[in-house]
C-alpha cells in the first residue's frame, strides 16, 4: 500500500512503521487533567478525524515519552485501517479492473 502522507510504499506493516517514524507529527496528542492523554489523527484523504483517550501507565516523563510513540502507532494503525476500508478498497478494484501486468 501506499503512505497516505508521501510517495513512500511497501507492505501494510512497513508502511505502519515508516508513519511512525517519519511522520510522527501527524498525531496530535495532548493531556487531559491528571495524566491523561488523548490523540487525534486526521485523514489526509477525506479529512476524517479519528480521536480517542489513551491512559497512561505512569506519570514519569521518560515514560510519557516512550508512550507517546505507542499511541502514534495505535493512531496510525487506526489511519491505515480507515484509508483501506474506505479509500484503498476502490483503488485496488480500479487496478485489478486495468491492466496490472
Ligand atoms: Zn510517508
Ligand atoms: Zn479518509
Amino acid at each position: 500500500m501506499h503512505c497516505p502522507l508521501c510517495e513512500f510504499e511497501d507492505t501494510r506493516d512497513s508502511v505502519h512503521g515508516h508513519l511512525v517514524q517519519a511522520h510522527g507529527e501527524a498525531v496530535e496528542t495532548w493531556t487531559v487533567g491528571s495524566g491523561r492523554m488523548r490523540y487525534r489523527i486526521v485523514c489526509p484523504r477525506c479529512g476524517a478525524e479519528h480521536e480517542a483517550r489513551v491512559k497512561p501507565r505512569g506519570q514519569d516523563p521518560v515514560f510519557l515519552e516512550t508512550f507517546s510513540r505507542e499511541i502514534r502507532m495505535v493512531a496510525f494503525d487506526m489511519l491505515i485501517n480507515h484509508i483501506v476500508a474506505e479509500h484503498e478498497a476502490t483503488v485496488t478494484s480500479e487496478q485489478e479492473a486495468g491492466s496490472e501486468r
